[in-house]
């Protein structure tokens, strides 16, 4: 600051004007998920990807992973059952990752602490009144709503209807993404909210066979460090191939910001190379590839092609970076 001249006027900012409004991406990109983590996990390399080239990717982080079992034995003090102090530390561990990602604008659902981990499914936690299974649905999707007409997302990537493996909090993120995503789009739901917003295509996550055994195959083939080995079945949102119609593979740096962003989640994910494990210590392959299934909006491909851009098809009426500003986009 100090070689400054005096007269140093920023150049986008000449003195005695406003500072121009920030303009908004043209492309514009939400994810919804249950726990710190599970965002670098499923969608990483599209997280990256995207923030590179300079959509806004905003990330929405249902819950902060309070019941997570913690795998460093030196945090171990940190686990529910002793300080209960893993909400905090896994939410500075999400901001690490989201650094490596290259990903400014996360939220947690509500805000950081208001719906807590429901534990695994069957476990006394999901009784307990303020956690995130027990959130009604409608009072919890309005919070998304808000966050919906603010970002005034084209795509939205959540979970599927079992939250990939039943846990509690992955199925209630799908259903507060799903009932979010209505409720944003009707005019007359809590205007306060902000002016309606349509998400044009929604996705869910998934992972196609025959990338999931081809996977565990370069595993079982490579070596590694983990006590054993998870099967395809312990992977969540297992589909045959067939099922799958969007791939997003993004290019190295895509791949190793991924890789940077599961160890940030230090608590949770050991990696090994192209592999990782949780805290199962059952060592599962690492996908530089992601995928995704269509259920809302209109393929942006043929018949039969998977698209390798989310948001294909819908280039045309996202609107410029120039003329999109959240204060006009508001209808
Ligand atoms: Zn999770």
């Amino acid at each position: 600051m100090t070689d400054r001249p005096a007269s140093f006027t920023p150049p986008s900012a000449p003195s005695g004007t406003a500072p121009a409004p920030r303009p908004v991406p043209s492309r514009r990109l939400l994810l919804v998920h249950a726990h710190p983590d599970d965002e670098s996990i499923n969608n990483g390399v599209t997280m990256a990807t995207y923030a590179a080239e300079g959509a806004q990717v905003t990330l929405v982080t249902c819950t902060r992973g309070e019941e997570g079992e913690v795998i460093p034995p030196e945090l171990a003090h940190l686990a529910p059952d002793r300080d209960d102090a893993l909400g905090p530390y896994r939410g500075r561990e999400l901001a690490a990752a989201m650094a490596a990602l290259g990903v400014t604008d996360h939220r947690f659902l509500g805000g950081p602490g208001r719906y807590r981990d429901s534990g695994m499914m069957g476990a006394p936690q999901n009784e307990r009144p303020d956690c995130f299974w027990q959130a009604p649905l409608d009072e919890a999707a309005a919070e998304l709503v808000a966050v919906i007409r603010e970002v005034r997302p084209q795509v939205m990537v959540t979970y599927d209807p079992q939250g990939g493996y039943g846990h509690p909090d992955h199925i209630q993120a799908h259903r507060v993404a799903m009932r979010g995503a209505e409720l944003a789009a009707a005019a007359d739901f809590r205007p306060e909210l902000g002016g309606s917003h349509a998400i044009g295509k929604i996705y869910w996550n998934c992972n196609p066979r025959s990338a999931v055994e081809e996977g565990f195959a370069r595993l079982r083939a490579a070596g590694h460090t983990f006590p054993g080995i998870a099967s395809p079945d312990d992977v969540p949102g297992v589909v045959p191939d067939a099922e799958v119609t969007a791939s997003v593979t993004g290019g190295r740096a895509a791949a190793e910001a991924k890789t940077a962003a599961m160890r940030a989640h230090y608590t949770q994910i050991a990696v090994d190379g192209p592999f990782f494990a949780l805290s199962n210590d059952l060592g599962q392959p690492l996908f530089a590839t992601e995928h995704y299934r269509l259920v809302h909006g209109v393929p942006g491909a043929a018949d039969g092609v998977r698209e390798d851009d989310l948001f294909a098809g819908i280039g045309d009426t996202v609107g410029t970076q120039e003329s999109t500003r959240i204060e006009e986009a508001a209808e």
